[in-house]
């Protein structure tokens, strides 16, 4: 690694407040060791259909030949509601800020409007995409080769940190092998933009997802601000998230010129309709032998365990490992090659359970996920409507379970109720496996 990588900054973890604190010992509950099939529902692949009220179909947008056959080969038959309300819009220049669901597409709305308006230069980079964690960056740009398939002449790179700068040094250089389109976190790009490997003056389009976040966070502002203001005045600029407070609301427009404005002001919207949601109250030291039971019995395709801290989750996937359960762990503590190996062993279904800090809280699309828990609770309102969006997306069924162990842990709860309306109840000790495994396309995505 070089020195300049070292320089930059992780954002991420920064709940790692308790890391070194170790996940309590287990009360024997190890020894109900089960088989890495127990509790596991089949692998079926939701088949995803947007069997909405609206008519709007994709070639509505009028896009590109090249890109209506990549969406109608990735199986996209109708455009769900945020994909109608910004993609018109989106694909004539215009800024957007945009609020939507979890799990409802936000991603294709700037994939596609950008892929629709790019004219590839060679050596020129045209469109900017930031998001804050690197996985986030990984997917994203897996998203612009899936959309992307048929346009051959189009590059699109991802940049962050963990990795030898030079190599995302040398590819800008070259204007042979220089991206159209730059997906990156915000460390790693500014700093590829101060010793001007990156040159900026030919975007055309500036991109935050879960920009929310990135803009709250004063470092990852800093350097979103700094590449921001080495591109040119004139540029489309387009933001997303699934929250997005008034007062961020003012900060993000400072970036943009009247934007088209989609927000969710009634924050009970907010709520997935597919996704039941429990709490458990317990004592720290029960957490394990509970987790241990819901893992036996519940039927899960894919789930998430989120803790606090790098520590916990290092221990917990050891002891969830001790019980033969197949699991795999993801947080900052690991190499970024070795993130990366684990995300997309993750998204390609060769483990299924992840114990996860909350670089894996936002944006993480895992179409198999259905169970959410939430071993250790979420710090605020807005982190767990992240979290328990990674099960349930685009509008199939799922579960989250939130573990309440302190004071803290229930004030959340409480705002959690109270903001989101969500009827977020106490676990009963049956749940049929029907309500949270969408199997078949029987799950809608129907919008109020
Ligand atoms: P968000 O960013 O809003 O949380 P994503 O962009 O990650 O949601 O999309 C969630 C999932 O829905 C992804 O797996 C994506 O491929 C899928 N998806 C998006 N749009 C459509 C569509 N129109 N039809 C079917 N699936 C879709
Ligand atoms: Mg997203």
């Amino acid at each position: 690694m070089s020195s300049r990588d070292e320089e930059l900054i992780d954002y991420e973890d920064e709940n790692d407040v308790t890391n070194g604190a170790p996940v309590p010992a287990q009360n024997g509950a190890t020894a109900a060791a089960v088989a890495p099939s127990a509790g596991v529902a089949d692998g079926d692949k939701d088949k995803k259909n947007y069997t909405g009220i609206h008519s709007t179909g994709f070639r509505d947008f009028l896009l590109k030949p090249e890109l209506l056959r990549a969406i109608s080969d990735l199986g996209f038959e109708h455009p769900s509601e945020v994909q109608q309300e910004c993609i018109p819009q989106a694909v004539l220049g215009m800024d957007v800020l945009c609020q939507a669901k979890s799990g409802h597409g936000k991603t294709a709305v700037f994939v596609l409007a950008t892929l629709q308006q790019l004219e590839p230069q060679d050596g020129e980079v045209s469109v900017i995409v930031l998001c804050h964690t690197r996985e986030l960056a990984f997917q994203i740009r897996n998203e612009y080769l899936r959309f992307a398939k048929y346009m051959p002449d189009i590059r699109t790179s991802v940049f962050y940190g963990g990795t030898p700068v030079q190599k995302d040094a040398d590819l800008l250089k070259d204007p042979k092998t220089c991206p159209h389109i730059v997906v990156a976190t915000p460390g790693r790009l500014n700093a590829l933009a101060r010793d001007k490997y990156l040159n900026a003056k030919h975007v055309k389009h500036f991109v935050l997802d879960e920009c929310d976040k990135m803009l709250e966070q004063l470092d990852m502002r800093r350097d979103v601000q700094e590449i921001f203001r080495v591109t040119p005045h004139s540029k489309q600029v387009m933001m997303f998230s699934a929250t997005l407070a008034k007062e961020i609301r003012v900060t993000c427009k400072k970036f943009m010129a009247n934007p088209l404005e989609i927000f969710v002001d009634d924050e009970t919207k907010l709520t997935l309709h597919g996704l039941q949601q429990h709490f458990v109250k317990l004592e720290e030291v029960q957490k394990n032998r509970k987790l241990n039971d819901l893992l036996d019995t519940l039927e899960f395709n894919q789930v998430v365990i989120f803790v606090k801290s790098v520590a916990r989750a290092i221990e917990l996937d050891k002891l969830l490992k001790e019980c033969n359960f197949p699991s795999i762990s993801i947080h900052s503590g690991l190499s970024q090659e070795e993130r990366i190996s684990r995300y997309t062993q993750f998204k390609n279904f060769e483990k299924r359970i992840l114990v996860a800090t909350d670089i894996f809280g936002r944006g993480i699309d895992v179409e198999r996920v259905n169970i959410v828990i939430n071993y250790d609770a979420p710090g605020d309102a807005d982190s767990y409507l992240h979290r328990v969006g990674r099960a349930g997306r685009f509008g199939t069924k799922g579960l989250a379970i939130t573990f309440i162990s302190t004071d803290a842990d229930q004030t959340v709860m409480n705002d959690i109720q109270s903001r989101f309306e969500v009827a977020v109840t106490e676990l009963p000790d049956h749940i049929d496996p029907a309500t949270y495994r969408s199997l078949t396309n029987d799950s809608p995505l129907v919008t109020s």
